[in-house]
């Protein structure tokens, strides 16, 4: 995050062919897409209409990188909302009108192209969470002075004739965010050529802008707590989000809901100055918080929808007025729910399949409500609940309980209740009961355990519950997500 907070609007000019690396300047379109107005009248000398090849140079965006045009066949005048600027000749003025046209003019919307411009693309953005601005509007100014047909293939030199397809490609570069390549072989150079198609850099330019939180090393996560630091050699937001100039570290955290969930996320450290970012999976800022959790710690309360999400655990570019930025943190995820929550994917242990469904959560109320965080001074009970595939049902089966301690060590429960060792080398899998198989099995994981008493203060535990065949005693059914149990408020 950059310290400074604004909410320009400006205008930027694109302007092409005069001289065309990916450059990235880092602006971007939110939702990795843009509708753009393609009714452009008339038809190329080749019989090729304008709006067919504008589509066409639209589709090889979209069919190479992360980003979207979609199309709506009306003409709309890329001047709509602009006018003549007397006091600046490459610029018009207005604010546009929020939707991207397209067409042929004799001016940039009255203004002159200037000398040897086959086309402007004006590009308005606002500011953004992160930096580097959102694009909301990028229309193109074909030059109509010049002449212009659709052909692949060396440029027509003897006739001057451009070829209106390739600087389509170009300008729709503009359009989604790019610069002109300086050095590459591109269709982003600044001067026109003989290419007529996308070129490996124009793709990777495209692609690290609209790849979101992924250019940046990933790391999975789930409720609970984990820790992390800040410190040269992390990525940094401007290599995150393909652009800009915030220089601020982050790690990236990611994590899955199976189902609508309230969450809190807390960034806490004794020197880092902690700022949280909160994105869904297309990159798009849901959430940011600075101080929210008091002193210079970050905290974040929302409600969220199943889906992928990514955590960035960020702080400031260069000088903070509350803290380092740099140093270590932890960063915690905590649920609130009033029914037991559900486990998200099954797997197994062998790699067989099944339609079993998992939920299981903690309770210090009796059930009321859910969360992974515990008072250690009152009892838990942690309950799961499994959905037996129904080829399974009616069999003879048995239940298995685990749980992986912050160590990595797994105890299993056994037939009176107690957590053993797990010895994975002997690979005997210890189960907590047998039965014939239910539609669906209630699993008390844990009753009445008084986290203080039994010497856990202040611990992290995740528990796993499975369910196997006695035909089949290796192979177990269980769930991906741990329920977790993080103990110490
Ligand atoms: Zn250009």
């Amino acid at each position: 995050m950059t310290s400074t907070k604004t909410a320009l609007l400006l205008v930027l000019l694109g302007i092409s062919l005069n001289a065309f690396a990916a450059n990235i300047p880092g602006k971007k379109w939110p939702g990795n897409t843009t509708e753009m107005y393609i009714g452009m009248p008339g038809t190329a000398p080749s019989g090729i209409a304008w709006s067919d090849a504008l589509r066409k140079a639209a589709q090889a965006w979209n069919d190479t990188t992360p980003f979207t045009f979609t199309f709506n066949s009306q003409f709309l005048d890329p001047c709509t909302g602009y006018s003549k600027n007397p006091a600046n000749s490459n610029f018009p003025n207005g604010d546009g009108d929020s939707r991207n046209g397209t067409g042929f003019n004799t001016t940039v919307c009255g203004n002159d192209f200037g000398s040897g411009v086959l086309a402007v693309t004006l590009i308005y953005t606002e500011s953004n969470l992160l930096g580097a601005e959102d694009i909301t509007e990028a229309d193109i100014v074909f030059n109509s002075n010049e002449r212009y047909d659709i052909y692949d293939g060396p440029l027509r030199f003897q006739t001057r004739t451009q070829d209106f397809g390739r600087i389509a490609l170009h300008e729709l570069g503009h359009v989604l965010g790019l610069g002109h390549e300086q050095t590459a072989s591109a269709i982003m150079k600044a001067t026109i050529g003989n290419l007529d198609s996308l070129q490996e850099d124009d793709i990777n330019g495209a692609t690290t802008l609209y790849n979101g939180y992924r250019n940046c090393p990933v790391t999975s996560f789930g409720f609970g707590r984990s820790s992390g630091s800040l410190a040269t050699g992390d990525c940094r937001v401007r290599e995150l989000i393909g652009g800009g100039s915030d220089d601020s570290f982050v790690d990236t955290y990611e994590f899955e809901l199976a189902q609508p969930t309230q969450i809190t996320l807390e960034m806490r450290s004794p020197s880092l100055d902690s700022v949280l970012v909160l994105m869904d999976a297309r990159s798009d800022v849901l959430d940011v918080d600075d101080d929210g959790a008091g002193g210079c710690n970050s905290r974040i309360t929302t409600t969220l929808a199943a889906g992928t999400y990514a955590v960035l655990a960020n702080t400031f570019d260069g000088k903070s007025d509350c803290g380092d930025t740099f140093g270590p943190y932890e960063l915690t995820l905590s649920y609130q729910s009033s029914t037991l929550p559900l486990l998200g994917r099954e797997t197994s242990l062998r790699g067989g399949s099944s339609t079993a469904r998992f939920s299981g959560g903690v309770t210090q109320n009796g059930g009321l409500s859910y969360s992974n965080l515990a008072k250690s001074t009152q009892p838990v009970d942690i309950k799961g609940s499994i959905q037996v595939d129904s080829a399974h049902q009616g069999k003879a089966g048995f239940i298995v309980v685990a749980a992986v301690m912050d160590n990595g060590r797994i105890y299993l429960r056994n037939s009176v209740g107690e957590f053993v060792p797990y010895d994975q080398a002997g690979g005997v899998i210890t189960k907590a009961y047998s039965k014939v198989l239910g539609a669906v099995e209630n699993v008390d994981i844990l009753r009445n355990f008084t986290p203080l008493v039994a010497g856990y203060p202040s611990a992290q535990v995740n528990f796993l519950m499975g369910y196997g065949l006695s035909s089949n005693p290796d192979e177990l059914y269980f769930h991906a997500a741990p329920i977790n149990l993080l103990t110490g408020l």
